[in-house]
């Protein structure tokens, strides 16, 4: 299978080698190979997320981590900055925890506004925001160093969902003095599902320890303590590891900047050619993601249809999310992706579309 078919905003296309990589018998998460595969793990993924903090890595989709991020949260009330189906996600989360939760809607494809949320902030007594970096339902890209910046002017915690974001468009953890990012493994790291990860403030940390809804299986202070032997609190997907530690290494070969840098061309590639069939961008020029663009189908294409003749073309991109499902598409330009095999996704779409 030549590479270049698959064009999903999650899961992402994974190439043959690090599929490869998973083809290895079992070694055991508590011996001293796990633990040499572990710290070599954490030196490459403390370089992609820009810090100098623990990565932690659950055996969960990307989700697992939003949950921990409330339940570890300060006490106190959160409020949710909604802006799609994802930041919808987070929002709920922290109401299913029994969290009182407020939102700060936007329409979907926008972003926040920093001077609205700053009077939210204001307005009520809050412990935390959460926030999504980039949206994948609409592609909308948040500025959450700006936003952060203003939590933290009211001493408000910012959590950050990162997971179509992190390793696909910049964000540096320390520098930016960020509380707390998650990310998956199957968006812009281009692995198969399955491992979540997140890096947590220490004063994040600190307070999580006084914390009595951390729940058992993403509670981050058994993360932190398991840490210091190399070991995960419970079993991992070991294979995904095996995959992880060697996508790292071609991650690390191209550099993480060059590796935003890419995605930013593959977003251009994508806007120029929507641009050039007059076809309508759901994300607001104010904030789009370099990982995903959803764009509006035209006028009496049918979803099915047209999804059926890119099959037929053997490429698949993503429906529309949610409320936008049948009304538009999305091209997930993110991973292990280039201008060539996006190039390659947008004839298929040209004939597709009868262009
Ligand atoms: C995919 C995605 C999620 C959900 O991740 P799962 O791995 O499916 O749990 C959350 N937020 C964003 C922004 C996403 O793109």
């Amino acid at each position: 299978m030549t590479f270049g078919t698959f064009f999903l905003p999650g899961p992402t296309e994974v190439r043959q080698e690090i599929l490869a990589a998973m083809m290895r018998p079992m070694i055991s998460h508590r011996g001293r190979e796990f633990e040499e595969i572990f710290v070599r793990i954490q030196e490459r993924m403390k370089r992609v997320f820009f810090t100098a903090r623990p990565v932690f890595i659950s055996t969960s989709s990307g989700t697992g981590m939003m949950e921990a991020a409330i339940r570890c949260a300060p006490p106190g009330r959160i409020l949710s900055l909604v802006n799609g189906a994802f930041s919808d996600r987070f929002a709920n989360i922290a109401v299913a925890c029994g969290r009182e939760v407020d939102r700060y809607d936007v329409a979907w494809g926008e972003v926040h506004s920093t001077a609205e949320l700053t009077a939210r902030l204001g307005a009520g007594e809050y412990s935390a925001i959460t926030v999504g970096h980039s949206e994948t339902s609409t592609g909308a890209l948040n500025d959450v160093r700006s936003i952060s910046d203003a939590a933290h002017r009211h001493g408000v915690y910012c959590l950050i969902d990162g997971v179509s974001s992190v390793g696909g468009a910049e964000l540096r953890f320390d520098d930016w003095g960020l509380d707390y990012v998650l990310t998956g493994s199957q968006k812009a790291f281009a692995l198969p599902p399955g491992l979540a990860f997140a890096v947590a403030s220490e004063k994040y940390i600190e307070l999580a320890r006084g914390s009595a809804s951390r729940g058992v299986y993403f509670d981050l202070i058994e993360y932190e303590q398991l840490m210091r032997k190399n070991q995960t609190p419970n079993t991992p997907a070991i294979s995904l590891y095996f995959a992880l530690n060697a996508q790292l290494d071609d991650m690390l070969d191209e550099g993480v900047e060059a590796r935003w840098a890419r995605h930013g061309a593959m977003q251009e590639e994508v806007l120029a050619w929507a641009a050039r069939h007059e076809l309508r961008i759901v994300a607001s020029e104010r904030g789009r993601s370099p990982t995903v663009t959803a764009i509006e189908l035209p006028d009496g294409t049918e979803s099915g249809v047209f999804h059926q003749r890119l099959a037929d073309r053997g490429v698949t991109v993503g429906t529309g999310y949610g409320k936008l499902k049948m009304k538009t598409f999305r091209i997930g330009h993110m991973g292990d992706h280039s201008v060539g095999t996006i190039r390659r996704c947008l004839r298929a779409c040209d004939a597709a579309l009868g262009f």
